[in-house]
């Protein structure tokens, strides 16, 4: 017997009209470009919308790329910085019939015009900053037929489909009637980085927009409602900025949007000025926030934070020295959360569960972990064999992942054996290895490519980096694997220290060798100025394995002493 309730289709459209008919009033804040200083520094302008404008001109846009002749499932295109205007084809494009697609601004051009032929992008969204890119980029990708640039330029850009985007969006019809969508119609996508090949798509659909707005913003999530000002620091060309635009914009809060300045100092006072209570980005944006708050309150000038209630990290593991500092000295609580690009991309937040008091050793040592899963979604773990493994919190293994926003294959069909069948389900290889507890909690250790194997065992680099973190010279770390004739490989420390300071290989181990098994140790440190970091703020170790592979224990600061098996 079925059930008798409404199919009612899930769609990004029901989203834009709930900010245009019950939050219309709810501000909308962008940092703009307004100019350069003598320096060539961007100098910020602040702009201010509301939902309702947003929606109008969302619905223009819609009514606009229409009328260009595109038709369902074309895709359009954005190289933007986080704005009022990606938050209109956020909503535009997808209420359209069409597909966003959000491109990683900083890619190299060549994996810009790669990505952006793969996709077969019909319209492409350029912000003005990046217009000197137009020429390259239209001889490069031949389906790309119109661009419209974002935010006023010097002078009008003379090559033919190129047009300024606000004049275009107040001059289309608004569509006040949406087409007929079905929820599995695909809404958006995403190029993973790339890291291992070429970037894959994955292409989100408008139920698992819909759903994932649903679920991440619950109490036990990212917590976003009415009531929340959010300041999305992840940038809208990953993941979706997790999926906030389209939360906000569900639950009617109001949004916040940095643009180009993602440095401490603008951080902060954009959280102060516009009383944030929910900001979202990569530990490297915590670390520069934390270095600015330190510095203010050190000068007596304490910047004023009393409505932030919670700043949400991942994209990397976030140090557990990071989340007590930031609570110890300025009473500020980071939640950790994981996912990716596959999983649109919330898949766990690290909540202090109940009973366990919030001040105490474990609910830090629960915070550093990536939590427990968001409602409907799935993990497991499975061995090398394909065999499920116990949930104990010591057991590692591949993280695999199910639920109804995980992508159950790229686009094009790409990468198929990272999806496969288990006992008659479909599961996703997140490519992690990680631990799962008693309570659910999982714990990344590793992405497979980055686990150190040594002598046959496993040994995590994240578990290391994060513990060197927390020594008060130590600015950045990393932990990588270098070959090794006898272990196959040993873990090396790169370490950047902070300003001013030293530390010596000796000072490291001691510091972290309570915590470990002792072959887990590094054998070496090398100290640098700087780490590569990514396209999506994360540190680049393919880089730094290419440098230090080889590393010889005669170089730099060293130990090499043999590690000792026994432990
Ligand atoms: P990529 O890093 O391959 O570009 P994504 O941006 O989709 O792809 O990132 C997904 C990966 O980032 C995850 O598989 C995981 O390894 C890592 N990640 C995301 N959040 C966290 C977190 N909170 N802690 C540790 N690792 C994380």
């Amino acid at each position: 017997m079925q059930g008798n309730m409404m199919d009612v289709q899930l769609t990004v459209p029901t989203i834009l009209e709930r900010i245009r008919t019950q939050y219309a009033g709810r501000e909308v804040v962008s940092l703009l470009v307004a100019g350069r200083d003598e320096q060539g520094n961007p100098v910020p302008h602040k702009h201010r919308t509301t939902y309702g404008q947003v929606a109008d001109r969302a619905r223009r846009l819609a009514g606009g790329l229409l009328g260009l002749g595109l038709t369902k499932g074309d895709r359009v295109a954005t190289l933007a910085v986080n704005s009022f205007r990606h938050l209109e084809a956020y909503l535009g494009v997808p209420s359209a019939g069409l597909v966003l697609h959000t491109v990683n601004i900083r890619l190299h051009p060549e994996q810009i015009a790669w990505i952006l032929n793969h996709a077969e992008d019909r319209v492409l969204l350029i912000e003005n900053v990046f217009a000197a890119m137009i020429p390259a980029i239209k001889a490069a990708c031949p389906h790309l037929e119109h661009i419209l640039v974002l935010g006023p330029t010097p002078q009008p850009i003379p090559l033919p489909g190129v047009r300024d985007y606000d004049t275009f969006v107040q001059e289309s019809e608004a569509l006040t009637r949406y087409p007929d969508l079905d929820e599995r119609d695909a809404a958006a996508m995403c190029y993973t980085s790339g890291t291992t090949g070429n970037p894959k798509g994955v292409v989100y659909t408008h139920r698992s927009t819909v759903l994932h707005s649903l679920a991440s913003a619950p109490k036990d999530g990212l917590n976003v409602g009415e009531a929340d000002t959010v300041l999305p620091i992840v940038p809208m060309f990953h993941v979706n900025a997790w999926g906030l635009p389209y939360t906000c914009a569900m639950y009617g809060a109001k949004q916040v949007y940095a643009g180009v300045f993602a440095d401490g100092r603008s951080v902060a006072t954009l959280l102060q000025d516009e009383a944030v209570t929910i900001t979202a980005g990569v530990p490297t944006i915590w670390m520069g926030l934390l270095a600015e708050l330190d510095r203010a309150a050190q000068a007596g000038q304490p910047y004023v934070l009393g409505g932030l209630e919670r700043l949400i990290v991942g994209g990397s593991a976030a140090p557990e020295a990071m989340i007590r500092a930031f609570q110890t000295r300025h009473g500020l609580s980071l939640l950790q959360a994981w996912g990716m690009t596959e999983t649109h991309p919330l898949g766990t937040a690290s909540g202090v569960p109940y009973g366990v008091d919030a001040s105490s050793d474990e609910a830090f040592t629960l915070r550093a972990k990536q939590g427990r899963t968001v409602p409907l979604i799935e993990l497991d773990l499975l061995d090398d064999q394909g065999q499920r493994l116990p949930h104990d919190g010591k057991t590692m293994g591949r993280l695999i992942i199910r639920g109804p926003w995980v992508a159950s294959s790229y686009f094009k069909g790409e990468g198929q054996s990272n999806f496969f069948d288990l006992d008659g389900q479909g599961w996703f290889d997140t490519g992690d290895i990680a631990t799962l507890d008693e309570r659910g909690y999982m714990h990344i250790q590793d992405r497979a490519k980055d686990l150190i194997k040594s002598g046959g065992e496993w040994i995590s680099s994240v578990d290391l980096e994060n513990a060197i973190m927390a020594h008060p010279a130590v600015n950045l770390c990393a932990v990588i694997a270098m070959d090794d004739p006898k272990w196959d490989e040993r873990p090396l420390a790169v370490v950047t220290p902070k300003p001013g300071q030293s530390v010596t290989h000796d000072e490291l181990i001691s510091f972290i060798a309570p915590r470990f098994a002792k072959w887990w140790l590094p054998d070496a440190t090398v100290l640098t100025d700087s780490i590569p970091i990514g396209a999506t703020g994360k540190i680049l170790k393919r880089e730094l394995r290419d440098q230090y592979r080889s590393y010889s224990s005669t170089q730099g600061l060293v130990t090499p002493a043999a590690p000792d098996r026994s432990e």
